[in-house]
């Protein structure tokens, strides 16, 4: 049987930040406008603190301007808030993500709150969900974003395909869901009460998985030729039991990999699929930010 086309996220990133990196170069060259991406980092939270990394040096690579600002794990919500207003008030800053999660004892929901819509380069303020819903321009957060440039890179024209998304949260399923909805897609939402879920997914063209549940989506859910966006990211014990034994760990999507190529036309890797797409579309969304502020776009 034909095996699916995995669809190559690193790659695809790469070609996102290389486009990131021209726009940039175009906005110096012909108006003086460098986009800024700020981080804030509060804590020693040991993965947060990669991930800012990252974020920085792939913003400086792009040719932005970019700043860190690292709090102490003894900041109070006043510190936070505070640092916040200030990058709000800072016309050399267009993006601002505060990175989660915070610090016990942080409210993170006014933190984001806090945060002015328009620099909500993580696309998490209540504002830019409203937008997203009502089919405004806003600021979409990076992963979902992500997945939509995946799906157009390998199917172009999104119009009129049955959209399958399982998981509804806030950060992924939802927004991933009002995309697709703006692509033209006819979407369905699945999520944990949903009835007979193999049998939802089977009707979709395009199945994204978005649960948090290790290798869920089984061959047999997915309809022949369908594209596939696993977004999960599941650590699960080898099968080795000597790699078992010394607890060593590794990464597995929501969807039943092996099983899934034998039955998709198109699946996306896990790790290696919509993972590295993250943090280019931040820093594609902080040169967006940059030009709608400037009245560019
Ligand atoms: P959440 O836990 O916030 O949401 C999970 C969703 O899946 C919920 O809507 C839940 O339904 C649904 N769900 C849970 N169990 C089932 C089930 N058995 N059947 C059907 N639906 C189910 O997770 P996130 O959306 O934040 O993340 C989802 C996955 O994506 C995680 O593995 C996460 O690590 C990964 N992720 C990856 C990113 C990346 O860059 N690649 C970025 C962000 C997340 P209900 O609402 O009914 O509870």
């Amino acid at each position: 049987m034909a095996r699916a086309i995995i669809i190559d996220g690193k790659a695809q990133a790469d070609a996102l930040r290389g486009r990131v990196a021209a726009e940039v170069a175009r906005l110096k060259a012909e108006h003086g406008l460098q986009p800024g991406l700020a981080v804030v980092l509060v804590g020693e939270d040991a993965a947060s603190a990669i991930y800012v990394r990252s974020k920085g040096e792939q913003s400086l690579a792009a040719g932005m301007h970019s700043v860190t600002h690292r709090l102490p794990a003894t900041a109070t919500q006043g510190d936070l808030l505070a640092q916040v207003e200030r990058l709000n008030g800072d016309p050399a800053i267009h993006g601002i993500l505060v990175q989660l999660p915070l610090p016990a004892g942080i409210d993170s929901g006014a933190i984001l709150a806090a945060i002015d819509p328009d620099k909500d380069v993580d696309g998490l303020t209540t504002v830019n969900a409203g937008r997203l819903a009502s089919g405004q321009a806003g600021l979409v957060s990076c992963t979902p974003l992500g997945c939509l440039i995946l799906l157009r890179e390998i199917l172009g024209d999104l119009t009129g395909k049955r959209a399958v998304v399982v998981g509804r949260s806030i950060l992924v399923g939802r927004p991933v869901a009002q995309l697709l909805l703006g692509a033209d897609c006819t979407v369905t939402i699945a999520h944990s009460k949903s009835r007979d879920l193999p049998a939802i997914c089977r009707e979709a063209d395009i199945l994204v998985a978005a649960v948090g549940v290790a290798q869920m989506v089984r061959g047999d859910w997915i309809k022949p030729g369908a594209a596939v966006i696993d977004v999960g990211i599941n650590r699960v014990p080898f099968r080795d039991p000597v790699k078992a034994a010394q607890g060593k760990t590794k990464v597995v999507g929501d969807v039943a990999f092996a099983e899934a190529c034998e039955v998709a036309g198109w699946i996306t890797p896990v790790p290696g699929g919509v993972g590295p797409m993250t943090v280019a579309c931040l820093l594609q969304n902080t040169v967006t930010a940059a030009k709608r502020l400037h009245g560019l776009a």
